[in-house]
């Protein structure tokens, strides 16, 4: 009797801990709209838990038992702790992602003034799913750039909060073929409406005006340049009967930030650790802050300046990249080999491909199984159809430029590149104990 009592305590104390981490994982998709927003959200994280902010322009001073992060272009982040500085025996448990998703961009010169209504255009960023940012209550965050009175070029973020825009549907008098195959023209189609023209409309007022909201001492002068893209206000939920599903804009990537920014903080320091997450992902990664630029490298190197420690520190260190898998969809089950066909709330996925779209090997995915399995944490397996062509992450990107063994795996979602996308709402937070586990782990692969 007493020990069923004690058995239901353990497991309330459980789901205690799973909804507390659901909570916190719903609030950091919220405060971050952008990957700029993304990033600021880590690096609050970061500053709260007594991580030290290193900046790549000023000289480094790493100690034992230290906890460090730098940013790059705002936008991208590497975080680490250093229980020890022999990187060359001990490698890095590392874990990476990336925070940026597929959007709307607001152009340069983006008022666009036609048939009465003041609209913005827009680029398309990455693959977005486009038909999905039809009648959302759209509003704008980014980065503006100005020039202060005292002549300073400084960035700053803002977050209009509010839906301020809107890109209606065709009704489907107007497009009787709607249902039949549905098709968005990314220059003409997918302007959002901001208001008529019966209004004033400057957008350098409206941006101005915002920064003036936000940050009450700031002296503009001007406003120089912007990046500022379009999200949908909507909060990230709970759904399903059960609540067993997560709804959300950005799933992909800021899932996996998101747990790997909880690993890094949660892990005991015991093996150094490091959590990387570049912009850029969804457009190939090639930049400066992206996974195909240099700055992971960068950074390892000034960890390890001596070149022949620096490869065995990387040899020695394995990489999880953790991206979002496709779930198999009931509506679209042909979609799937049926063998590798992953299930939402049925654990993360180890992705595979033979032509290295994922950098998943037998040793690497053998070390991960084996630390799913002391957590008691399922594993599901990936493999795209062999009459499909398979999509990519930054696993193989990463590991094709400082050459560090990598697993790709991630947690399965509906709808990825949607504006809401939806994940298990269980799947995370086991994610989240097997990434701890990860970085407190001695032993990696045996040579
Ligand atoms: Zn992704």
């Amino acid at each position: 009797m007493l020990k069923s009592h004690f058995f239901k305590a353990l497991c309330l104390w459980g789901i205690m801990k799973h909804t507390n981490f659901n909570d916190s994982l719903l609030s950091f998709l919220q405060s971050s709209p952008t990957p700029f927003h993304a990033t600021n959200s880590m690096r609050n994280a970061l500053i709260a838990e007594g991580f030290v902010e290193l900046i790549e322009e000023n000289n480094w001073v790493i100690e034992e038992g230290g906890k460090y992060f730098v940013t790059r272009n705002e936008s991208a982040l590497i975080a680490f702790t250093t229980p020890e500085l022999n990187f060359s025996q001990t490698g890095w448990r590392m874990i990476g992602a990336h925070t940026d998703s597929p959007c709307l961009k607001l152009k340069p010169n983006a008022q666009v003034d036609r048939f009465g209504y003041h609209q913005l255009g827009v680029e398309v960023y990455g693959g977005v799913l486009l038909h999905t940012w039809l009648d959302r209550d759209l509003s704008i965050a980014g980065r503006i750039t100005l020039k202060t009175k005292a002549g300073d070029i400084v960035s700053r973020l803002v977050d209009f909060k509010d839906p301020i825009a809107v890109v209606p549907n065709l009704a489907i008098h107007l497009n009787r073929q709607a249902n039949e195959g549905f098709s968005v023209n990314p220059q003409e189609e997918i302007l959002p409406i901001l208001c008529g023209a019966e209004n004033e409309f400057d957008l350098h007022e409206l941006l101005k005006a915002q920064l003036k909201k936000q940050y009450t001492d700031l002296p503009i002068d001007m406003i120089l340049d912007f990046e500022l893209s379009l999200y949908d206000t909507q909060p990230a939920a709970l759904v399903g009967l059960h609540k067993e599903y997560i709804c959300s804009a950005r799933l992909d990537n800021l899932l996996s930030c998101f747990v790997g920014l909880r690993a890094l903080l949660d892990s005991d320091g015991q093996r150094p650790s490091l959590l990387v997450c570049t912009d850029h992902e969804e457009i190939g990664s090639l930049s400066a802050c992206g996974a195909n630029g240099p700055f992971l490298e960068d950074v390892l190197h000034r960890l390890t300046p001596n070149p022949e420690q620096y490869v065995q520190a990387v040899q020695r260190s394995m990489l999880v990249s953790a991206d979002n898998a496709h779930a198999l969809h009931p509506n679209y089950a042909n979609k799937h080999d049926k063998n590798h066909a992953p299930a939402i709330n049925k654990g993360a996925v180890i992705k595979v491909n033979a032509n290295q779209r994922y950098a998943t090997n037998s040793e690497t995915a053998s070390v991960y199984r084996d630390i799913a399995a002391q957590e008691n944490y399922d594993v599901q397996c990936f493999v795209v159809r062999s009459d499909m062509a398979c999509g990519s992450t930054i696993g193989p990107i990463t590991s094709g430029e400082i050459g560090v063994p990598t697993i790709d795996i991630g947690l399965p979602t509906f709808g990825m590149h949607s504006i809401r996308e939806l994940a298990g709402s269980r799947d995370a937070y086991g994610l989240y104990k097997v990434l701890t586990r990860f970085t407190k782990r001695d032993k990696l692969i045996s040579r």
